[in-house]
């Protein structure tokens, strides 16, 4: 990770963070009825495509297609693969955990946000993995607070996942987010506690824990953008975005609807 320069990052003020708010609830909303067609037997290709016809009837814009060549609508990952998968023949089965990762564009503001749906049987060791990795983003959640450190926020993940005997992804960050979809800072899964930048009020943080079972090492595929575990094991990915305020964090994508081996407690 570089040195981050704190006046680099950007502070939303009220009218603007009203723009983002609407772009991120429409992610939000859009990721959720994805998540509903995630089902055995349908192909990632027609989740793309569900997931398509969603972001153009909602009057958003993929934030995806498109960057740097990315060919799909959103990213959807499956078992292995951690994230950047891309839809296509592979159909889902029992068992399966799919990633579904949308980017959207709205009125010139960004909403991004992702999640792991479980689907059918899957297996107790898998739906522990789900469970802890959306813990341990909520637990970064309760660190995105005017005054605390970014670097402890970012720690807080790869200390909580260990406890569990997994590892966290560190070729991929989460990002600052609001008119482009990947602004400062950098927010990796791990990092120093105590380490700089210091977070202040406005500004907008998409933190996405990417937890592996097994080894933290991947590589990417042939299609340039599919990174999978070397060792073949599940990974799971959640992601919110989350605006610091000089209260409580406020999640922008914030979403009721759990899934099953997902949990919204602060573990
Ligand atoms: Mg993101």
């Amino acid at each position: 990770m570089g040195f981050l320069l704190a006046n680099r990052i950007p502070i939303r003020q009220a009218s603007h963070q009203a723009g983002l708010r609407k772009a991120c609830g429409l992610a939000r909303d859009i990721l959720l009825r994805t998540a509903e067609v995630v089902k055995a037997g349908v192909t990632t290709k027609e989740v793309d495509q569900f997931a398509a016809s969603e972001i153009k009837a909602s009057g958003c814009t993929s934030a995806f297609l498109g960057y740097r060549g990315f060919p799909g609508n959103i990213c959807i990952s499956m078992n292995e693969e951690i994230v950047h998968g891309i839809g296509g023949s592979r159909v889902i089965s029992d068992g399966d955990v799919v990633k579904i990762d949308i980017g959207v564009f709205h009125d010139g503001w960004v909403g991004d946000n992702a999640l792991t749906v479980p689907v059918g049987n899957v297996s107790p060791d898998v739906l522990r993995l789900l469970a802890a990795t959306e813990e341990s983003l909520h637990v970064a959640i309760n660190h995105a607070r005017d005054g605390e450190m970014l670097g402890t926020l970012c720690a807080s993940v790869e200390e909580h996942v260990l406890k569990y005997g997994y590892t966290v992804v560190r070729e991929f960050v989460g990002h600052g987010v609001g008119r482009k979809l990947h602004e400062e800072p950098q927010v990796p899964n791990y990092g120093t506690k105590g380490g700089r930048p210091r977070l202040k009020a406005g500004m907008a943080l998409a933190i996405e824990p990417m937890v592996n079972l097994g080894t933290a090492k991947m590589r990417v595929l042939a299609d340039g953008w599919t990174a999978v575990t070397q060792d073949r094991k599940p990974s799971a990915h959640y992601e919110h975005v989350v605006l610091v305020t000089t209260g409580e964090p406020e999640v922008l994508t914030w979403r009721d609807k759990m899934f099953p081996g997902g949990v919204a407690s602060i573990g």
